[in-house]
């Protein structure tokens, strides 16, 4: 769907389906690239045990909330040498692993905190669309590498 450009999706997820509710919009993505790397021994796998589905807050779209169904998968790993036999795949410009919401979220939750000094900060976001806490806008702030360590 040409959607994926238009919602800068990185190479290899595929938009499956797309929903207006009343809360937002629920977009439903898919990963498809071929091979995933183990994050242990790094060996690059083809082999997919199973699949499963991610909730994600992700960056509003005109003013509305987006949550992403991302459907992934875990591969098995090859490498009789590496002690993980099966690991869930990463797409380390998108989400990190375990996260609830995607890189670009994160970086707008930090840009509003840092923007607002963390005060107001839930009424500004909420203005850009974006449903969020203060305690969530102060976590990314404190997140944040210190400046003094390099
Ligand atoms: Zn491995």
């Amino acid at each position: 769907m040409e959607g994926t450009a238009l919602l800068h999706l990185p190479e290899g997820m595929l938009i499956d389906q797309m929903h207006i509710t009343e809360n937002g919009l629920v977009i439903e993505v898919v990963a498809t690239h071929p091979t995933s790397c183990c994050p242990l021994c790094s060996q690059r796998s083809s082999s997919i045990q199973s699949h499963y589905r991610r909730v994600l807050r992700d960056a509003p779209c005109a003013g509305r909330r987006v949550q992403l169904v991302l459907t992934a998968r875990k591969f098995y790993c090859r490498n009789a040498l590496c002690e993980r036999k099966v690991f869930t795949e990463r797409l380390p410009t998108f989400v990190e692993p375990w996260a609830r919401m995607t890189i670009r979220h994160c970086e707008q939750l930090t840009s509003i905190g840092l923007a607002t000094c963390g005060k107001g900060g839930t009424r500004l976001a909420a203005r850009l669309g974006v449903q969020t806490t203060r305690q969530t806008i102060l976590r990314r702030i404190m997140a944040l590498p210190d400046e003094s360590s390099g």
